[in-house]
């Protein structure tokens, strides 16, 4: 049953994923209400309507939800106990947050859709972070099972002599150890899957990072992802298919020498999905907003030869300047008032003809 024009669609959430989600609802006719517990978060300022509550409150989340026709979510840290009282007005729905947002579960489920995760191992001590040592080999990276994003509660292990220090670095909190991959490149295959089990996965983008945080997306990727992208989106295309998911969703791979290895997903529209607003025929976020109200799927090719995206981070804002005057750049800025060092500011696009 499809949505109509005019309803109301929550949002949980309200960065930019939840602004670029607003402004393609909004272009559809329908009305964005954002859930966030900040005073001013930077969805809000093209949205209908901001409820502050905080993510934990199930009666806040109950009352938000009241005049919505669906509700979403624009990030995977979210307790799903609250949102699974809204039953099936969430979309995606509770599965699809509480496989991604532990790092165990998330591996365990990707292994079982046909990925090949690095060799880990689970984490509860610092004997834990030297045994783990001796068995994948060194270095290692540790990550937190839970609540990273963003390189966040992540580090490396050189040396057993650092095991002490580098789980006191992530909180002493349950983690997971992975082997050091030495990958030729990185790619993320973003799919979508509507209401009626239609699934389409964009060109898949080749993603630079920095510090653990995506820099630059590009389309077509080249080689070696090219002979890679089959492979990861049949894998995508059975981790949709297995949680259920209504919605955007996106998982990330490494390209080795002996094939693709699956990182992460996150079930919901991407950073490495950002030049689809742009360069492909339908932005993730308006396929977002058409898989959750029931609507049609939306093509997904190119608009053009190649399309590139560069994030702006921290202080990189301020050369917006430049950019605004370069022709052919589709700049995009948050409205987040504060230029923090390692901060998604804005990005800009480039489509080549
Ligand atoms: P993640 O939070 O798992 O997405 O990690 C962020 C980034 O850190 C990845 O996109 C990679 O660039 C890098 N990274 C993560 N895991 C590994 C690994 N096992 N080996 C090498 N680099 C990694």
């Amino acid at each position: 049953m499809s949505i109509e024009p005019g309803s109301i669609i929550g949002i949980v959430g309200g960065g930019q994923l939840g602004r670029m989600l607003s402004v393609a609802a909004a272009q559809l006719g329908y009305k964005c209400h954002i859930f966030d517990p900040h005073e001013a978060p930077c969805a809000a300022d093209v949205a209908a309507a901001h409820f502050r509550g905080d993510f934990t409150d199930a009666d806040a989340l109950r009352r938000f939800a009241e005049p919505c026709a669906v509700v979403t979510y624009e990030f995977e840290n979210l307790d799903p106990t609250p949102l699974e009282a809204l039953g099936a007005k969430l979309r995606p729905g509770t599965e699809s947050l509480r496989t991604s947002q532990d790092r165990v579960a998330e591996k365990e489920f990707l292994a079982r859709c046909g990925g090949t995760p690095a060799p880990w191992r689970r984490i509860d001590s610092a004997d834990d972070v030297r045994a783990a040592l001796t068995a994948l080999g060194a270095p290692i990276l540790l990550k937190t099972r839970r609540m990273g994003y963003d390189g966040k509660g992540q580090a490396w292990v050189q040396s057993p002599d650092e095991a002490d220090s580098a789980w006191a670095a992530i909180g002493k909190a349950p983690a997971i150890a992975e082997a050091r991959i030495a990958f030729d490149a990185e790619f993320s295959v973003v799919t979508a899957r509507g209401e009626n089990g239609d699934t389409r996965a964009y060109p898949v983008p080749r993603n630079g990072h920095r510090d653990g945080i995506l820099r630059r997306s590009e389309v077509p990727a080249g080689p070696p992802i090219d002979a890679l992208a089959e492979a990861g989106i049949a894998t995508a295309a059975r981790v949709v298919e297995a949680l259920g998911h209504i919605g955007v969703l996106t998982v990330e791979f490494f390209a080795t020498a002996s094939g693709a290895l699956v990182n992460e997903f996150a079930p919901r529209v991407h950073n490495s999905g950002h030049w689809t607003i742009e360069g492909a025929e339908t932005s993730q976020f308006e396929q977002h907003i058409r898989a959750i109200c029931g609507l049609p799927l939306g093509p997904v090719g190119l608009t053009g030869a190649a399309a590139s995206m560069d994030n702006l981070i921290g202080d990189e804002v301020d050369t917006w300047p430049a950019l605004v005057a370069e022709a052919g750049a589709h700049v995009h800025l948050y409205g987040k008032g504060d230029a923090r060092p390692g901060r998604k500011m804005g990005h800009v696009t480039r489509v080549k003809p």
